[in-house]
């Protein structure tokens, strides 16, 4: 018989939701737990509005994926670490209590709303599984715990859990339903059921670039203190570390600065590095030993954020460390939320108006056509009448990732525009270009077959598009091109639906 293995964060309700499926399938004791951290700052971030509605919305989903399970919103996600280490440490003891112990922590978060971080939480959930009260964590425990996050992450699961997966290298990525749990144990490879909103997505660990005008030897020991928790950047030079900067997705999220013996250089380079850093609101702060006020002053006249003393304890120094991550952090967070719609995590139409007028402006430069898509669901209120809003929902995340999947460009947007009408932003792009693509997303979504019986275009979900090219040095504006697709889109609507029209 095949081995089968779940990763697994206890901070994730889809996890739970696998676990409790699971159970009451009786193949809990097939599968070997890992159990990992898909968003390791997750405690520290929890009260945010952000992450209590990404909370609120993963719970949502689990009701309405997986309708038998019982699930509550909790107050806050915790620091699950230390649950783990005791999940790990009750295996050697007896695998069946151990697992009964995983399930009571996650009965204790996402039923009962309590506190994985507290040990009187942990401690009640021991005794209720029926292991002694003190179970003790050693390194091995932490080693493996290690081992487990790296697998994860290293392994072909693309930061996504859960993962339920077998040794002969069949796995399935998110909830599955209960077909397919089925299925993946009488060994068969069901087709990967689940969309990107069934799972949570691990989040990488913020990165720390530290630079020093004379090497970072002299501050050796405060990237000691974080090395473990934070991913660490030596840029050997200061240019290597504003190219850093530059690079989207790799750039660092908080930048420490030291000089010995360069001091006024060093302001210097910190006000260009600050200026740099200023787009991706990245902090910048500068270390070094105890200074007079007046030179401290001068420091914070770069627009530094922070000045480290660099002999502080570990502990003075991580906090003052965090708090200038957690700052970077809020403003990602809040970045976010402002540019992508909550429903289909694609961008909204705020960022859609911001990126036509960039687009209009470079088109008017570069003289090159800039193309639009406009397109709607056909017959939507009739499939939310008759499946239900929740159903609707479900579909609408679908057409969103079908679409998005199937715009291959890197400088091409897809964004919702509002309800169940979706646009697609196309730079250089003419009319022949934009018809071929919309007649592709157009048999993209019929190929979904979603049903909706009550459709007059066909027995599945299918959408009607409207296409427009401007070139935007001819003098109209951007909004004269919403206005074509538009009016395109009430054509293809009138033509009977389910087909493109320009
Ligand atoms: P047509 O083929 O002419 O486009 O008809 P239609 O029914 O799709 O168009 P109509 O504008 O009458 O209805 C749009 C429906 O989309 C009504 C609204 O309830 C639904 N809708 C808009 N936003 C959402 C959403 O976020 N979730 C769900 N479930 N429904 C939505
Ligand atoms: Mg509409
Ligand atoms: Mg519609």
């Amino acid at each position: 018989m095949s081995q089968n293995l779940v990763y697994a964060d206890l901070n994730c309700p889809f996890c739970y939701a696998l676990s409790e499926q699971l159970s009451a399938l009786e193949f809990a004791d097939r599968v070997d737990w890992r159990l990992v951290e898909h968003a390791p700052d997750i405690s520290v971030f929890n009260t945010t509005p952000e992450s209590q509605a990404e909370l609120a919305s993963e719970v949502f989903t689990v009701r309405s994926r997986a309708p038998n399970i019982q699930v509550s919103l909790p107050p806050v996600r915790s620091d699950s670490r230390f649950a783990n280490l005791c999940v790990i440490a009750a295996r050697e003891i007896d695998e069946i209590k151990a697992h009964q112990l995983l399930r009571n922590l996650y009965r204790a978060l996402w039923i009962d709303g309590k506190d994985l971080g507290s040990t009187a939480v942990i401690y009640d959930c021991i005794i209720a599984a029926d292991l002694p009260g003190e179970l003790s964590i050693e390194e091995h425990h932490e080693s493996l715990l290690s081992q487990w996050q790296h697998e994860w992450e290293q392994g072909s699961y693309n930061l996504r859990i859960p993962v339920l997966a077998s040794d002969d290298k069949r796995q399935l990525l998110g909830l599955p339903s209960q077909e397919h749990i089925i299925a993946f144990f009488g060994g068969e490879q069901p087709k990967s059921p689940t969309g990107q909103f069934d799972q949570c997505h691990g989040r990488d660990q913020q990165a720390i670039a530290f630079y020093g005008h004379d090497g970072v030897q002299s501050i050796w020991n405060v990237i000691g203190a974080v090395r473990d928790d934070y991913n660490v950047l030596l840029p050997a030079t200061m240019a290597e570390l504003k190219t850093m900067l530059n690079q989207p997705g790799e750039s660092p999220d908080l930048i420490l600065l030291n000089s010995i013996n360069f001091w006024d250089e060093m302001l210097i380079d910190t006000a260009e590095i600050v200026h740099q850093a200023a787009e991706s609101h990245t902090p910048v702060a500068l270390i070094g030993d105890t200074i007079s006020d007046n030179d401290e002053i001068r420091v914070y006249e770069t627009g530094a954020a922070d000045y480290l003393v660099k002999d502080r304890a570990d502990g003075i120094l991580q906090a003052r460390i965090r708090t200038l991550l957690m700052l970077k952090r809020s403003h990602d967070l809040l970045e976010r939320a402002a540019r992508i719609d909550g429903l289909t995590q694609i961008y909204n139409r705020r960022e859609f108006e911001r990126s036509l007028e960039v687009e209009w402006l470079r088109g008017q430069r570069s003289k090159q056509p800039l193309s639009l898509i406009m397109l709607d669901v056909d017959h939507f209120k009739d499939y939310n009448d008759h499946y239900g809003h929740l159903s609707g929902d479900g579909c609408l995340q679908h057409v969103a990732t079908a679409i998005t999947d199937s715009v291959k460009r890197a400088q091409d947007m897809v964004c919702r525009f509002g309800g169940e009408e979706f646009v697609v932003l196309l730079p250089e792009t003419g009319e022949e270009g934009v018809k071929v693509l919309a007649e592709k997303l157009r048999k993209t979504v019929a190929a979904l077959e979603i049903e909706h019986q009550k459709s007059s275009a066909a027995d599945h979900v299918t959408i009607s598009l409207g296409v427009a090219s401007l070139n935007p040095a001819d003098g109209k504006n951007p909004h004269s091109l919403i206005q074509q697709a538009d009016e395109a889109l009430y054509r293809a609507k009138g033509n009977g639906r389910n087909c493109v029209s320009s």
